[in-house]
């Protein structure tokens, strides 16, 4: 029976759509936004900026979505999928579905509708801070909801999860109090990535020149040798993300960024994905990115190792 025929007993009202055309490349990880929707409104959120493709809200029912995500899968040879909001966890019941398709699934979740037990597979749980300044950030009692969440779930189950802080010019003063409060919370590990600013974004979540953000990351460097194991970071890859040499890894339009070699699938208009120009969309300043995933596959590929490994992969 035909995909189509398949989708008709089964009752799915759209016709099942061919995926765009990504050439013919080879992507090992992909990153797929499962859902437009999300129940926070964070102010260093990326996916609803302006020139994201993030306007038409879900117009993909789960049948497609996963029809595509088989084909795609099997044309470039993803192996990894990171499954990101939106709030993925709107759409669980597709999240779940979907991570058969991979060997390695993440999931990017805000953690207010729980924590998903995914034997094997990694959750990353953002906060943003300590409550006071988490909350300034994500929403009031969003931390405390969080945290129960954490300590609700079972820490045998198989699932890691990796607890991950934005750092921003709004919240790095709390970076130390934020370990200090969850490091002995039940989790696998705490996370640290930078603001990927817009190329026009002068607000106050960006330091005024990327020597500021040094001063960051030093002291992240210093929490690093402090909690070797609680932490996921090469001090190595810290050490790249340094104003003198940042752009070695980056490029000024993101020529060097080995991060452009997975592929961000946004919905696109048609029912079909769309691709941004990398994983944090469109109008990316790459000569002021943060995100640590960058630093770190930059630092692999220095070592000679040419897998892919994101931290949100656990294999960092
Ligand atoms: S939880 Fe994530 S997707 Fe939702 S607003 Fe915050 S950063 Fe954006
Ligand atoms: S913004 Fe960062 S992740 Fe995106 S292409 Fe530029 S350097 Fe790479």
């Amino acid at each position: 029976m035909g995909a189509n025929a398949k989708a008709k007993k089964a009752g799915v009202e759209n016709e099942l759509k061919e995926p765009t055309d990504f050439g013919e490349g080879g992507y090992v990880e992909a990153q797929v936004l499962v859902t437009n929707a999300c129940n926070l409104e964070c102010s260093h959120c990326f996916v609803f900026r302006e020139d994201n493709p993030n306007s038409p809200r879900d117009k993909m029912d789960d049948a497609n979505m996963l029809h595509q995500l088989r084909l795609l899968r099997d044309k470039h040879g993803i192996k990894s999928m990171l499954f990101v909001g939106g709030e993925p966890m709107i759409r669980k019941d597709l999240v779940f579905e979907g991570m058969k398709l991979f060997d390695k699934c993440t999931i990017v979740t805000n953690g207010t509708y729980g924590i998903p037990s995914v034997p094997g597979h990694v959750v990353v749980v953002s906060l943003d801070g300590p409550e006071g300044p988490s909350d300034a950030i994500r929403g009031a009692g969003v931390f405390q909801k969080v945290k129960q969440a954490i300590f609700e779930r079972d820490p045998a189950d198989g699932t890691s999860v990796i607890m991950q802080m934005v750092l921003t010019r709004q919240n790095e003063e709390h970076l130390e109090a934020f370990v200090e409060e969850v490091k002995d919370w039940p989790i696998t590990g705490l996370a640290f990535t930078f603001y990927v600013p817009n190329r026009d974004d002068r607000s106050s979540l960006v330091w005024r020149d990327l020597r500021g953000r040094d001063r960051v990351v030093e002291r992240l460097i210093a929490l690093k040798r402090r909690y070797p194991r609680l932490i996921k970071a090469h001090v190595a890859a810290l050490e790249m993300m340094m104003s003198d040499v940042c752009m070695d890894a980056v490029g000024e339009n993101g020529e060097k960024c080995q991060l452009r070699k997975s592929l961000p699938l946004y919905m696109g208009e048609n029912g079909r994905f769309e691709r941004t120009f990398c994983c944090y969309g469109n109008d990316v300043d790459c000569e002021r990115c943060g995100s640590y995933m960058v630093f770190n596959q930059a630092y692999h590929l220095a070592q000679g190792n040419l897998g892919h490994f994101p931290i949100t992969g656990g294999t960092i």
